[in-house]
This record gives C-alpha cells, sequence and structure tokens, in this order.
C-alpha cells in the first residue's frame, strides 16, 4: 500500500457514495487513462474476468461463435467464452515471450475458415507480464479482419516500443486482484478506443438500464461495476505502480544473477528492448539432463522445505479437464513450458533477508553440480 488508500477511502465515506458512483471512480479511472495514453478510456470492473466477459459482448461475440485464446494463461481469459455459449480454440505459445504463436494462430483462423466459421475475436495475453509479440499478432488479426481482445490482467506497466500494455487490443483489460502488480482488493478494467464504447460496458456493467423513470431493459444486463470504495484503494494504488513495477523488475534481475552460474536454469526474460516487461512473476524453465536430475519438481520441493512457497507455470488450457474437449493447434511448447517451467518468488514487497532465505536453498541444491 501507498499509505494513501484509506484516505481515498474516507472521500467515499465522506460523500457517503459506497456504491458504483463517486469521485473515486472518476479519478482513478482518468489516473489509469492517464497512465495508459494513447486515448485510452477506461471503465473500472468488479474483476479482470467480467472485464474480459464484457469485452467480447462488445466485440459481438455470440452463442455458437469461436473465439480463438492463448492455451498458456489463466483458466479466467478462457472462461467467459464459455460463459456466452461459444467455442473456445486454443493456441500454442511461441518460445520468446510464451504468448500467442502468430504461426499456429494463423493456421487456426484459415482452418476455422475453411469450416466456415470465422472466429470472431482473438484473446491475446502479456504472460507474467512480458509483452505477446505485438506487430506479429496485430498483422495476422488485420489480415483476417478479427479483433484482439488484449488480456493485460498481468500487464499493466508493462510495455512494447515505449506503448503501453493494455492499449494494443480492440479491447484491453486490466485486473487488480490481490495477487496483481497493484489490486483494489478485487478488480478490474476495460479498456476501450472509445468514449461510446467505455460508456456501452458500463451500461451493461450496471444491469442495461434505459433511460426511462422505472426499470427498463432491452439488453441482458451484469452486476460488474467496481465500487466507489474499491476504487479508492485503486487511487492510492496508482501512486505506487511505477515503484511495484520497479521492484518487481528488480527480483527479475536477482534471479539472473543468482541462476547466471546455473547453465541448466533460465530466467524467463523478454527477448530484446522493444520489450519493457513488469515480470509481475519471476519465472524459470530447468533442464534436468544438465543437472544430474534436479528438475522443476525437485526445486520446488526444496524450497517448499523452507517453508518458501513456489508453483508450477500456468497449466496450459488445452490440458485442463474443462477445456481438453476444444480444438488445439500448435506443437508442444506451452505443454513443455509446463513441465520445466516455476514460478518464483516476486513480491514487491520482498526483503533482502527473504532474497537470502532463496539464494541459500539454491546454492545448497546446485552445490555438487
Ligand atoms: C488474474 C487474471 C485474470 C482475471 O482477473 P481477475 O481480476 O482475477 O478476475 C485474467 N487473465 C489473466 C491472464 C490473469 O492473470
Amino acid at each position: 500500500m501507498s499509505g494513501h488508500e484509506q484516505n481515498y477511502v474516507q472521500e467515499a465515506f465522506d460523500a457517503n457514495l459506497l456504491a458504483s458512483e463517486g469521485s473515486n471512480l472518476n479519478s482513478f479511472e482518468q489516473d489509469l487513462e492517464k497512465y495508459l495514453g494513447n486515448q485510452s478510456h477506461v471503465g473500472a470492473l468488479s474483476s479482470g474476468t467480467s472485464a474480459i466477459h464484457l469485452g467480447l459482448i462488445l466485440l459481438g461475440v455470440q452463442a455458437g461463435d469461436a473465439v480463438i485464446c492463448q492455451s498458456m494463461t489463466f483458466s479466467a481469459s478462457a472462461n467467459p467464452i464459455l460463459y456466452l455459449g461459444a467455442t473456445p480454440i486454443f493456441i500454442d505459445s511461441e518460445s520468446e515471450t510464451w504468448n500467442l504463436c502468430p504461426i499456429a494462430l494463423e493456421e487456426a483462423i484459415t482452418d476455422s475458415i475453411a469450416k466456415g466459421r470465422k472466429p470472431k475475436a482473438i484473446i491475446a495475453v502479456h504472460l507474467y507480464g512480458v509483452p505477446y509479440q505485438i506487430e506479429a499478432v496485430r498483422a495476422v488479426a488485420n489480415q483476417y479482419g478479427i479483433p484482439i481482445l488484449e488480456d493485460s490482467a498481468e500487464g499493466l506497466g508493462s510495455s512494447y516500443k515505449g506503448q503501453r500494455c493494455g492499449t494494443f487490443g480492440d479491447i484491453g483489460v486490466l485486473s487488480f486482484n490481490g495477487n496483481k502488480i497493484i489490486t483494489t482488493s478485487g478488480g478490474g478494467a476495460i479498456v476501450t478506443k472509445t468514449k461510446a464504447l467505455k460508456d456501452k460496458a458500463l451500461f451493461f456493467a450496471t444491469q442495461s438500464r434505459d433511460n426511462a423513470p422505472h426499470y427498463q431493459h432491452s439488453e441482458i444486463g451484469y452486476n460488474y461495476r467496481m465500487s466507489n470504495i474499491c476504487a479508492g484503494i485503486g487511487r492510492g494504488q496508482m501512486e505506487v505502480l511505477d515503484t511495484h513495477v520497479a521492484l518487481r523488475r528488480t527480483m527479475h534481475d536477482f534471479y539472473v544473477d543468482l541462476f547466471a552460474a546455473i547453465a541448466s536454469v533460465t530466467v524467463f526474460t523478454a527477448p530484446n528492448e522493444d520489450y519493457f516487461a513488469n515480470y509481475w512473476l519471476s519465472t524459470i524453465v530447468v533442464e534436468p539432463q544438465l543437472t544430474k536430475g534436479i528438475d522443476r519438481e525437485s526445486m520446488r520441493l526444496a524450497f517448499e522445505a523452507e517453508n518458501i512457497e513456489c508453483r508450477p507455470l500456468w497449466k496450459p488450457m488445452h490440458l485442463q479437464p474443462i477445456f481438453e474437449k476444444y480444438p488445439y493447434y500448435g506443437k508442444r511448447v506451452a505443454e513443455t513450458l509446463f513441465e520445466k517451467g516455476l514460478c518464483l518468488p516476486s513480491g514487491s514487497n520482498l526483503t533482502d533477508e527473504n532474497r537470502a532465505r532463496i539464494r541459500e536453498v539454491v546454492l545448497k541444491l546446485f552445490q555438487n553440480n
């Protein structure tokens, strides 16, 4: 926390505006619009998941439609496709950014078109805060005239060629869940190119009330608006966003240094200078054949024995029981990452003492290698 969150929350109490309107909502949205630049319009919602759901609705996705989605992601990227009764088509990762593979993407699109069902939208993710291959993915999307829903839930504070993540899609999505780079306790936002589209999103998010003195509804509504209290937390958090990004990047540098002499471990790093990653999580890939059998799981257990929590990377969606029956295009990049990859402690509140404990576990584990 920045320390100012509670002052903004107090403002909501003082104004007696605790629900779906108030100065915190307006200011938090303005802060985000200013931060993202690029003439963005931001609507604050109750979660990143609700932003994806409304984003797909704004892109016209309906029951029976096909929607393309990166397989290597958190399930919240894909669940809203099923909320709408649409069919997900999952795409492998490329090995540079671990995100949507443009080659498999094009294959899936041409194949779907040949089967008479052109996909309605492409969901692309900035996994662990590393931007996807912006230009290559955009080129394929434009070639076939399919809009991009940019899931930037993990990408706030990242940028590509100086442009902030969240502004590359036809619609962008942010999350302020408790584990993200900044938090509003729970929350999210939709990023649009026009005010009209933002207004439409907020219309859906507040039960689609028509302009009438009574309750009149001509479209399906949702209860997805962020509260003015949560937005107060968000205003305070915006003051520390850049600091949080810097601290996460410091953790990444720490791991690059720690594993520099350990050939079997690669710290996931953005491919070149064009990519600025917030490194929401620092992650590694472990090659057991180079380490006398030390693999991802033995590393995880070594950390666990010292009460340090680590987790495997996201399990790809096409391998999940709920999604495995849907089409998948690609090879085994995402699967291999899941087998060999580990998320390491990455929080912006880690101390030198915490880092010393992490270092000790690693040095002990690899001392005979
Ligand atoms: C966290 C996350 C979401 C969902 O955001 P919530 O605010 O938790 O609903 C969606 N996509 C990705 C990639 C995420 O990491």
